[in-house]
């Protein structure tokens, strides 16, 4: 019996969604009292597997073929499932990335069980010992808790950037098991002919340590320049609110909140945003928050650690020039 985390790593980098769901798996396996295992999928990556188990691992699976270099739905679900339907885990968590979202539902099929996807919480029922998962529902009108009480695995597909990643420990010890994938050629249909990264303003707002958003109170495409140039000075991403989405003067990836993304960076400061919980929702557990906005009642001035009240382009050049110096 155990929890399974299926770590994913890009070209032998690890995604941080990765680790906050080892710290997760950690409290889940603790509860149930069953070993917290890793399942780290690629070519060449067991350089990665130390990490894994220092962030609360029992055990790390490397599942290593050179088909398994690149990601692909049919190797990684041929690959996962193999060992899954032999070792048979109680609960499998994966990342809701590009990849996850792709890998999870595919993986539940093949497993013949339930996947709850997009989760923003997880727990044990403490009588029943199901798996709790929690997601938003209808347009993010309701939380809807739900249990897959008579199918294994109970499997989940969980947004970045909910958990916070455990602190690593150096004297964590663990297993290091490396397993070859029973894969071939004729298996994968998909061939990865390159890989394009992605454009800078594509950035994962979800990795960030710093995010600059910008609300209603931006007032245009424009001022986002401003926004740009400030997180561009910080080290930082632009974020931003539904409303600054809505109004097509930034792109959805940017967008923070229930229906955008879960963001936990060290400092966010919140330009011309009033802070409705559908937005609070998405930012509230970031380290340190700013709030500029002329209007001192605003929710997010309550929630913020400074809150500026006054006009985002009197305040916003003054904090410019100050960091460059003038
Ligand atoms: P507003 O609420 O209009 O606030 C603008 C603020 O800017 C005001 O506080 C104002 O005082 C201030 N301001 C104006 N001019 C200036 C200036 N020059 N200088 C300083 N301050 C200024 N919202 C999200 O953000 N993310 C989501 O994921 C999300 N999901 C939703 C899901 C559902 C189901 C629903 C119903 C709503 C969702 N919303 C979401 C929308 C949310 O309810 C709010 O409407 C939205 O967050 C408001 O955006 P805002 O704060 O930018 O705009």
């Amino acid at each position: 019996m155990s929890v399974w985390v299926i770590a994913e790593q890009r070209e032998g980098t690890l995604q941080k969604v990765s680790l906050e769901l080892l710290g997760k798996g950690r409290q889940i396996a603790d509860k149930l009292e069953e070993k917290l295992v890793a399942v780290l999928a690629g070519y060449e990556v067991e350089k990665i597997a130390d990490t894994l188990i220092k962030h609360g691992a029992d055990e790390v699976i490397i599942l290593d073929h050179i088909l398994l270099k690149n990601y692909t739905t049919d190797g990684y679900t041929k690959a996962i499932a193999q060992i899954a339907m032999e070792r048979k885990p109680e609960i499998i968590f994966i990342g809701a990335t590009n990849i996850g979202r792709d890998l999870g539902p595919r993986l539940a099929a093949r497993l013949k069980t339930g996947l709850t996807a997009d989760c923003t919480g997880l727990d044990i029922d403490e009588n029943t010992k199901n798996l709790l998962m929690t997601r938003p529902a209808f347009g993010g009108n309701l939380m809807a808790t739900i249990e897959c009480p008579n199918h294994r695995p109970q499997m989940a597909t969980v947004r970045p950037g909910v958990f916070a990643v455990p602190c690593a420990d150096d004297r964590r010890k663990g297993k290091i098991e490396k397993v070859a994938a029973q894969i071939k050629e004729s298996d994968i249909r998909t061939v990865v002919e390159k890989i394009v990264k992605s454009l800078e303003d594509k950035v994962d707002i979800t990795e960030a340590k710093v995010i600059v958003s910008g609300g209603r109170g931006v007032g245009n495409e424009e001022g986002f320049a401003l926004l740009k140039e400030l997180a561009h000075l910080l080290g930082g991403v632009v974020g931003a609110s539904r409303a600054a989405v809505d109004a097509g003067w930034i792109g959805k990836d940017h967008q923070v909140g229930q229906t955008g993304k879960t963001v936990r960076p060290n400092l966010y400061i919140a330009c011309g945003i009033s802070g409705a919980i559908q937005h609070l929702a998405g930012m509230q557990e970031s380290d340190f928050i700013i709030a500029i906005n002329k209007d001192e009642t605003a929710p997010i001035m309550s929630i913020a650690d400074v809150a500026l009240v006054g006009d985002l382009y009197k305040i916003l050049p003054e904090l410019i020039n100050e960091i460059k110096g003038y």
